[in-house]
């Protein structure tokens, strides 16, 4: 009785701010064998479907009418190629700013490789002769796929509550500590949770996220690792609900131990307990109007970039620093040369005096979270990592320092030259500075 009175009491609240929200799920499960991305060492296509895979989105428009979306992928990684496209599409199509669409990928290793400039597909060469058609047929049919997730969403939209609060869950391990004792090793434990129900006050989305590596499992099967178990358990816990996982920067977290299918169920399970433990508790009403701003400053790699560098790759006794010796090499060749910098998207959304979500690329590592958490307020601040673009590992400063492979090594292993500068994480800080100062009033 008490409950429902107090729901009752945050949902006039929540329905006085305007509210309207829609959510829709795609099946992106891949029809025929296609590679699976995020690991160099596996030697074929897949075999099964442990659990279909989706694009989702959720759209929410505040009460100047204002509306955003973001889209959730249980993919391993968008490039900016094909973001950029898809958000063009609904600029024109569906009348959403770019600033106010925001794409994240859940960063699991049980999903399709996906094709299109400077991506793995080419990156894998030889290796993957054979896949070309099938991954060039999957990558066109996804990108149709998020834009009818998007629309959908849109399509569906109806006078909604939002509510926001926070949990933890512990299985997060700082995996660059499994060969370095010596490190720090931060993990960030937090389970950012919005919740979003309906005038009837039943929830039909449940947005949710974690800092950590879905990579449990390194088999031929399809999944969206834990977090797609966490999605799964969720929807089966509040029938009529659609959860969306939200990847935040754990670049440097694994989920620890793993490589038995029962860790899939068991953190999968883990997670959601935590995202229910802070649904069924009292949340916090989330105040509108949203507020949405983006920017894309330019982050560089590290010279030099001439030929004498890949040359001396080449030799390399290593053979993916060979192989990304001949990348170069043929890069330098070609018309558009080597990449010095990349374009780094970086989008703010500012929920009233509530909650500030904040979407940043690459694979960002922990520290990232921690010092904006820190800065911008830890109860009302959400990092979402693998946002936008996921080109390489984004490492904080401490990170850089250290090297090994989220520190820049990583780097060899893609189209792109080689580790990024040392003024990375000042770059980065000062544009998420800029991009708040535009959507934080005074
Ligand atoms: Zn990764």
């Amino acid at each position: 009785m008490k409950a429902k009175l107090l729901f009752l009491l945050l949902f006039t609240c929540s329905l006085r701010a305007g509210w309207e929200a829609g959510v829709a799920a795609v099946d992106i499960t891949p029809s025929e064998p296609i590679w699976l991305a995020g690991y160099a060492a596996r030697t074929k296509p897949m075999e099964s479907v442990r659990q279909p895979i989706h694009a989702k989105a959720l759209a929410i428009k505040d009460g100047t009418g204002a509306t955003n979306v973001i889209v959730t992928l249980d993919l391993v990684g968008i490039r900016r190629e094909m973001a950029e496209s898809i958000a063009a599409r609904a600029a024109s199509e569906l009348k959403i700013p770019r600033e106010r669409i925001l794409f994240n990928v859940s960063h699991t290793h049980s999903a399709p490789v996906v094709g299109g400039p400077g991506s793995y597909s080419e990156i894998m060469g030889p290796q993957l002769a054979a896949q070309k058609e099938i991954i060039s047929r999957y990558t066109e049919k996804l990108s149709g796929l998020i834009f009818d997730a998007v629309a959908k969403s849109l399509a569906a939209i109806e006078p909604a509550t939002l509510e926001f609060n926070q949990g933890l869950a512990g299985f997060a391990v700082n995996r660059r500590r499994v060969s370095h004792r010596e490190y720090p090793g931060p993990v960030d434990h937090d389970v950012p949770v919005l919740a979003v129900r309906n005038t009837a006050g039943d929830f039909i989305a449940i947005l949710f996220g974690y800092a950590c590596h879905n990579t449990i499992m390194s088999d031929y099967t399809v999944h969206g690792d834990y977090a797609g178990y966490a999605q799964h358990y969720l929807e089966e816990r509040f029938p009529g609900a659609k959860a969306l996982f939200v990847m935040g920067a754990g670049a440097d977290s694994n989920p620890l131990p793993r490589r038995k299918p029962e860790h899939l169920e068991r953190y999968g399970a883990t997670l959601a307990d935590a995202v229910e433990e802070v649904l069924r508790a009292k949340m916090k009403p989330v105040a509108g109007p949203v507020r949405a701003a983006m920017d894309f400053p330019e982050l560089a790699f590290e010279g030099p970039f001439g030929r004498a560098r890949w040359e001396k790759e080449l030799t390399s006794k290593a053979g993916y620093t060979a192989a990304h010796g001949r990348r170069m090499l043929a890069a330098l060749a070609s018309k558009e040369g080597i990449p010095k910098t990349r374009p780094y998207a970086v989008q703010a959304w500012q929920f009233g005096d509530s909650l500030t979500l904040i979407g940043l690329a690459g694979e960002l590592t922990v520290d990232y979270a921690l010092k904006f958490k820190q800065q911008y307020g830890a109860d009302t601040t959400w990092i979402a990592g693998y946002s936008n673009d996921v080109f390489g590992y984004i490492p904080s400063l401490r990170v850089w320092k250290e090297g090994g492979y989220e520190g820049g090594d990583a780097f060899l292993f893609s189209a792109f030259p080689g580790r990024l500068t040392s003024d990375t994480e000042d770059r980065i800080t000062a544009a998420v500075a800029r991009v708040l100062a535009k959507v934080r009033t005074p």
